[in-house]
């Protein structure tokens, strides 16, 4: 399966920033079902291409998934056509580029430039007709060629395969997100189980352009692979974001939770961590983002609240998994002011939302417990700005966003806080906002990620 992306808009050679991906390097990553190479054909200032290539490993995915042995589950044409596994890998491989991050040319993310995407072989279940229906609308031009079963025997006819190539003049992230969506479409095969969670991604991924797509409810239906139930939420969760006018302060909090998580999740992309140890992991909201990531090989979720692991565990839904997936994830009761050889040797630890629930004379236990001896290799910590208080309302002046917290700090004070344990504990640190920016008040929330330097 090879997937590649061209961009003539000069110079060509930004895609490497925009892709998170130097034009001169080649790169491999290891995912649960194969492995992903990607490179560069051509990388002049006049023409750039980049290439995804895909190697799906068959054997290995009927050993993750499969109870009963059928000769089709090891001979069939998953490694040679592009599916769901190219979007999986379309999302993990190229994360900054689809959620629109770009650290050294961020202008680059909002631009318009015209791409050519070519997809060697895609089953298309509805043929040349289906995939006019599906790009035109968004404006793609749709250049398609249909394969022949076999060359050597002409009277075999036609197959579903086709190689397809598109062009159209967008910003890279929407590129991105429609071939994530309507690659699987089109191929109307999905290899691993549907949940909500698949609604969540179709209405996260299709934000912006699917709700105005005139083939929106075909596309959601073969998207959740024709399962009534979840067509029926999916279109009714478009509706609701498009009525909702009265209540908006929730779905802003709701929102702004959402993104700090995505913005962890694809930071531990980036990082490229296989192993990850979520602190103070409440009811498992951000794990369950993590079951996107095949790449992980061990998550591990923990907290001081029983119940809220309970809960976890009942909305991680792990039975429903694989059983090599199952067994990636563990969940463990304990307290962050506790020394506990079960955190340490991870890659990276997340701590979310979770510092400013603790009083702040046990905020330097966690410190001791966290950076000196769980002591992940990197770790990810985000707390609200109390600066941007003042933007919601129904706050009383001096009231805290939740009634739990025990403490809220300025920008100034999360910077002098993380410089000064990142010098005591030998970390690198670096700051970043979570939501929009008020030119005063600053974002909503902020993070900060630390990582031990490679000399340490
Ligand atoms: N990280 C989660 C939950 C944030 S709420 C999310 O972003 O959705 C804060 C969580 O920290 C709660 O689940 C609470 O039980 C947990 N917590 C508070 N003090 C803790 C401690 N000392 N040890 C472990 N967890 C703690």
């Amino acid at each position: 399966m090879l997937l590649t992306i061209k961009t003539t808009r000069y110079p060509a050679t930004d895609l490497g920033y925009l892709l998170h991906k130097h034009p001169a390097k080649v790169q491999q990553v290891s995912l649960s079902a194969g492995s992903a190479h990607i490179f560069y054909p051509e990388a002049t200032e006049q023409s750039c291409t980049a290439a995804l290539l895909l190697d799906i490993d068959p054997v290995h995915l009927v050993r993750k998934g499969a109870n009963e042995f059928a000769l089709d589950q090891y001979v069939n044409d998953r490694p040679y056509v592009a599916s769901s596994f190219m979007s999986n890998a379309i999302s993990y491989v190229y994360s900054s580029a689809m959620n629109g991050r770009c650290k050294d040319k961020p202008e680059l993310t909002t631009e318009a430039i015209p791409y050519e995407v070519s997809i060697s072989v895609l089953r298309v279940k509805g043929g040349e007709k289906l995939l006019r229906q599906l790009f035109e609308p968004l404006g793609y031009e749709v250049m398609a060629e249909q394969l022949m079963l076999d060359p050597l025997y002409e009277q075999w006819g036609m197959s579903q395969y086709f190689k397809v190539t598109l062009r159209n003049t967008l910003p890279l992230t929407a590129i991105l997100r429609q071939l994530y969506i309507l690659m699987p479409v089109c191929d109307n095969d999905k290899h691993y189980y549907m949940d909500s969670q698949e609604v969540e991604k179709l209405n996260e991924k299709g934000k912006g352009w699917l709700e105005t797509h005139p083939e929106q409810e075909m596309i959601t239906r073969r998207y959740l692979k024709n399962i009534a139930a979840l067509t029926k939420e999916a279109l009714s969760t478009n509706l609701k974001e498009e009525g909702a006018t009265d209540d908006e302060k929730p779905k802003e909090k709701i929102r702004l939770h959402d993104l700090r998580l995505n913005t962890v999740r694809d930071l531990l992309g980036e990082l490229k961590v296989a192993t990850v140890v979520d602190l103070g992991c409440g009811e498992g909201k951000f794990l369950r983002l993590l079951k996107d990531m095949p790449a992980l090989t061990k998550v591990l979720g923990m907290d001081v609240s029983y119940s809220a692991l309970e809960i976890a565990k009942h909305k991680l839904k792990l039975n429903k998994l694989p059983e090599a997936e199952r067994e990636k994830f563990q969940l463990m009761q304990g307290s962050l002011t506790y020394r506990d050889t079960r955190l340490s040797g991870f890659d990276a630890g997340v701590l979310i939302e979770v510092i400013e629930h603790l009083d702040l004379p046990r905020l330097e236990i966690l410190e001791r417990v966290v950076f000196e001896f769980a002591r992940p290799k990197h770790l990810i910590v985000t707390t609200v700005n109390v600066e941007y208080n003042v933007m919601y309302e129904k706050l009383q002046p001096g009231e805290f966003r939740h009634g739990d917290h025990r403490f809220e700090w300025t920008r100034a004070e999360f910077q002098a806080w993380g410089n000064k344990v990142a010098e005591q504990f030998r970390y690198n640190v670096s700051y970043q906002d979570l939501g929009e920016v008020h030119e005063t008040y600053g974002a909503p929330s902020q993070l900060a990620l630390f990582t031990i330097p490679d000399t340490d």
